[in-house]
């Protein structure tokens, strides 16, 4: 067993290192951690001047964590947990270690695992942006990433459990939480897990406190690879018909099941499944009430049932009218994500100019959807299908609302004169690729400092 002593004067910082505690008061220096059994000598408060022995920290088989042996004469915090004289606990990358018996007047340290290696030379590296590694729930690195399916969004299990419960509370159904798809299956996802552990073990300042991923483990349910459904259907198993039977009643509209509006439909008859809520609904033509959205041209069919008044189903989900409506029913209450190509920047210009102006944003709008009513915009950038045909009386999605709104606010910022703009705002010069500018996705200088809401005037792009 070797004794070393930590911050030994005069030892290069090598690449042995395994580990090293960092303190958080940054006056002072990491402390490398070489052998797998290395006693810390160092100070134990920012005042004192000696360096004491104070704990042993002997490294794990696995890499991904270690031991820690209280040698000091007192008790010393881990993670916030005290470990008595000569206690010993397990610490991992992240670990908070305050080598005295409570926190105030004693230095702090965050014990961090360095990447292993042979993980340097025999791994790919690949490198990610943490932010796509987030729960759209709670902002988060992922905690035991689950994956929903079809449309492959990834969440926390304990936030999109918790997503799950409310839903079922509301709905017969569970809409992804990031782009409202009906989730059909929900499974833990491994291969991101292990991306959501090399995150953190490289950045320890993104992982949260213990508190935090004790509430989210305590609302985590989703235990295995690949549920089905949500947990009322399954409970609901146990009474109810064998699968194939089940799975034909699923697919089952309300009018399959009753004469409603004196309409029922055929045996096998022909339908459309609804692009929000994943139910059935009849295909009929020359109906009054549209089946698609005129926008994007997926079905939707919160009109439909609205017309017959069905505002439930019975084994099929059904969406309300709020869901699909004529634009002109529409309200907007701020500006949509998608405006200004997401640019947040450029979306508080567009409301600094609107407040500016004594207005409000459904003001604005509603200006801008008579123009569009009367022709007096240019559709030839409309970011929906059929523009030429779209009046506020055409029945549309909600993203297609969203996208919309966000069209005519460009019109309204690029045709607002510059001594309306903020002066800061004035002076900035146009971004050669206007709208069409990637870079301002992820630079945030670049999106700050540069106009964005112009035509490009580089690259093939139409003026
Ligand atoms: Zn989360
Ligand atoms: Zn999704
Ligand atoms: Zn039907
Ligand atoms: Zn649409
Ligand atoms: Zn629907
Ligand atoms: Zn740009």
């Amino acid at each position: 067993m070797t004794a070393e002593t930590g911050q030994s004067s005069g030892s290069k910082p090598s690449d042995d290192a395994w580990a090293k505690l960092v303190p958080l008061d940054t006056k002072f220096s990491d402390i490398e951690i070489r052998s797998n059994d290395f006693v810390i000598c160092s100070e134990i408060k920012p005042s004192s001047l000696e360096r004491l022995e104070w704990c042993r920290i002997t490294k794990n088989l696995g890499h991904a964590s270690a031991t820690i042996h209280n040698k000091s004469s007192d008790a010393i915090l881990v993670d916030e947990a005290v470990i008595p004289k000569d206690g010993v606990v397990d610490i991992r990358c992240g670990s908070e270690i305050v080598p005295g018996p409570h926190g105030q007047g004693y230095l702090q340290y965050r014990f961090t695992i360095m990447p292993a290696p042979e993980s340097r030379t025999q791994l790919l590296k690949i490198s990610i942006d943490p932010e796509n590694a987030k729960c759209s729930i709670c902002l988060n690195i992922w905690h035991d990433v689950v994956t929903a399916a079809p449309c492959l969004h990834n969440f926390c299990n304990g936030c999109f459990s918790e997503w799950m419960r409310r839903s079922e509370e509301k709905h017969r159904h569970v809409l992804c939480p990031q782009c409202r798809t009906a989730v059909q299956y929900v499974g833990k996802n491994h291969f991101l897990k292990n991306i959501q552990e090399d995150i953190l073990n490289v950045d320890a300042t993104l992982r949260r406190p213990a508190e935090d991923i004790a509430v989210l483990d305590s609302s985590a349910s989703i235990q295995s690879n690949l549920i089905i459904g949500s947990k009322r259907k399954r409970r609901s198993n146990i009474l109810s018909p064998p699968l194939e039977e089940r799975e034909r009643l699923r697919l089952q509209c309300p009018q399959c099941v009753a004469n409603i509006g004196s309409y029922r439909c055929e045996h096998h008859g022909a339908h459309l499944q609804c692009h929000l809520c994943a139910g059935m609904m009849p295909f009929r033509a020359n109906l009054q009430v549209p089946l698609h959205c005129m926008g994007c041209d997926r079905p939707f069919c919160g009109a439909y049932w609205s017309s017959v008044n069905v505002t439930q189903g019975v084994s099929s989900p059904v969406c309300s009218r709020e869901t699909f409506k004529p634009i002109a029913e529409r309200t907007v209450t701020r500006i949509p994500f998608v405006t200004h190509e997401m640019n947040r920047h450029e979306q508080d210009i567009t409301q600094r100019c609107i407040v500016q102006m004594g207005k409000t944003v459904p003001d604005v709008v509603a200006e801008w959807f008579t123009r569009f009513n009367n022709r007096e915009i240019d559709r030839s950038r409309m970011p929906l299908n059929h523009a030429e045909m779209i009046t506020t009386s055409t029945h549309v999605c909600n993203d297609c609302y969203d996208k919309l709104v966000g069209f005519l606010l460009y019109w309204f910022r690029i045709t607002l004169p510059s001594s309306r703009l903020p002066d800061d705002v004035a002076a900035r010069e146009d971004c050669w690729y206007g709208y069409m500018c990637r870079t301002q996705h992820h630079n945030e200088e670049h999106a700050r400092k540069r106009n964005h809401v112009c035509r490009p005037t580089r690259g093939n792009h139409p003026l």
